[in-house]
């Protein structure tokens, strides 16, 4: 045989491991190098799964085949295989031979080529070879996929479990356990559930939203001894979260395709133990915090203290017959900073934009951390004119600052920038609740996102 071919196709094979980006991408590397022998029409890899024993397409390995008379005959070639009766079948222009690893048949490859295949010598010189570097090839790629999502899990894990590091407010926690649990397994839904109040109906946290209104009945079948409920043959997995002994909410996982696999179940009830934990530490934190005044990331007041703080500075601008002005701030597309470089930068960032504000703040203004992103500030003796012209130096002052991330060994990114939206408000003296001051600097900024965000509105 013609040894510059032969050379060629082996190289080609062996590097389109090394450059593919993908799946399909391996793929076309596959009809390319088999081009050198063969006329290639189609190319496709069918794989065993080990956990439902189904045969998938490679490329789509979440999707079930339809049950059609060629994937039945594909089926019937591969239990041929299987048996190793044979190590090729020729069906008129298409070819079959079997993906093996350590004598195990793992799938079978499918060849459809233009014209009728010559039994010739090179033939059966190229069939082991082919068969022998594609099976590798494969098994690579999926060994490799398999690493991957195991160090994904523990990276979710862990960041599930050190969430309460900067957060307590459940509010907030949820929300980015949810975020984290979906950016691991991205094949299925995720949604978080957590009991209302009064302790009736269950709520959704997270995502915005769940058009699938038979999950609330199934969430009804919680009881405090429940452990994982599977519905719908096996595609959607519920993981109670169960409290101090009580259904407390339940992390729900649904993929339309496929049923969750038994790996995928072990994973998801690991990471629906740490949610647990994470949310029973955040919770005796709360009690703990009741009497603590200081949020732990950005040196800034905590919420509770906020409300102190706003209970004493509205009455004393009150009898003193003084301005009181309220500003409040929020990161812009802050959620996008946590998905591009991680949560890690994220309180890197939160940190540095407190510090950055802090320092255009005079000695009686009173920081605090109200939640999440959001930063209230409370201006006593200050008007609204002056308040705004804070606000905008607050505003400029965050925009300018470039933090620097390099510690996070981030490729080609050592400083990133930020802005923040603002709103501001004035306390009146007819306002019958306190808190219609920070709901009011609330309504500003939200008009302040809406016209397009790194803006500054009053209320009025
Ligand atoms: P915008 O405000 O401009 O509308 O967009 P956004 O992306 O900032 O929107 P949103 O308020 O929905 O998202 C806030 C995000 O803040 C969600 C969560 O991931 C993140 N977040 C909240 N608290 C923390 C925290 O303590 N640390 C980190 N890293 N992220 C947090
Ligand atoms: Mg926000
Ligand atoms: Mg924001």
């Amino acid at each position: 045989m013609d040894a510059q071919k032969l050379y060629n196709f082996t190289y080609s094979l062996i590097t389109s491991y090394e450059t593919a980006l993908d799946r399909a991408d391996l793929i076309q590397s596959f009809v390319k190098a088999l081009g050198i022998f063969f006329p290639v029409e189609d190319l496709k890899i069918y794989i065993m799964d080990e956990y439902s024993f189904l045969l998938k397409d490679f490329e789509k390995p979440w999707e079930n085949l339809i049950q059609n008379e060629e994937n039945i005959e594909i089926k019937k070639y591969f239990d041929n295989f299987l048996v190793q009766k044979s190590n090729y079948e020729i069906n008129d222009k298409i070819l079959y031979f079997p993906i093996t690893q350590k004598h195990k048949t793992l799938g079978l490859v499918k060849l459809t080529v233009r014209k009728e295949i010559a039994l010739s010598n090179e033939f059966f010189e190229i069939l082991p070879l082919a068969s022998a570097q594609i099976s590798m090839l494969t098994a690579t790629i999926k060994n490799k996929e398999i690493i991957k999502t195991s160090s994904k899990f523990h990276q979710t894990v862990r960041n599930i479990a050190k969430i309460t590091e900067t957060q307590y407010e459940l509010d907030y926690i949820l929300p980015i356990m949810g975020e984290m649990i979906d950016g691991f397994i991205l094949e299925h839904l995720i949604y978080i559930f957590i009991k209302s109040k009064n302790k009736k109906e269950y709520k959704l946290i997270w995502p915005k939203n769940c058009s699938d209104n038979k999950i609330y009945e199934y969430l009804e079948e919680i009881t405090p001894k429940s452990s994982t409920i599977m519905k719908r043959d096996g595609k959607m997995g519920i993981f109670p979260l169960i409290i101090d002994s009580k259904p407390y909410g339940a992390i729900v996982a649904y993929n339309h395709f496929d049923k969750i696999t038994s790996k995928e179940l072990e994973y998801l009830e690991e990471i629906k133990q740490q949610a647990q934990i994470t949310i029973e530490r955040a919770k005796s934190y709360i009690e703990v915090l009741e009497y603590a005044t200081m949020d732990a990331l950005t040196g800034y007041n905590n919420r509770h203290q906020f409300e102190k703080r706003l209970k004493e500075t509205t009455a004393s601008a009150k009898r003193q017959n003084q301005p009181l002005c309220c500003i409040m701030s929020d990161i812009d597309f802050f959620k996008k900073v946590n998905d591009t470089y991680g949560h890690a930068v994220g309180d890197c960032v939160l940190k540095n934009v407190a510090k950055t504000i802090k320092k255009e703040l005079r000695e009686e203004d009173i920081a605090s951390r109200y939640g999440g992103e959001e930063f209230i500030f409370l201006l006593p003796h200050t008007k609204l004119d002056e308040a705004k012209i804070v606000a905008e130096r607050l505003r400029q002052s965050v925009e300018k600052k470039k933090i620097n991330i390099e510690e996070y060994k981030i490729k080609d990114v050592k400083e990133i920038s930020v802005t923040v939206s603002i709103g501001v408000s004035e306390y009146k003296k007819t306002d019958k609740e306190p808190e219609t001051l920070y709901k009011n600097a609330d309504s500003a900024l939200y008009k302040a996102k809406e016209q397009g965000r790194n803006r500054v509105i009053v209320f009025d």
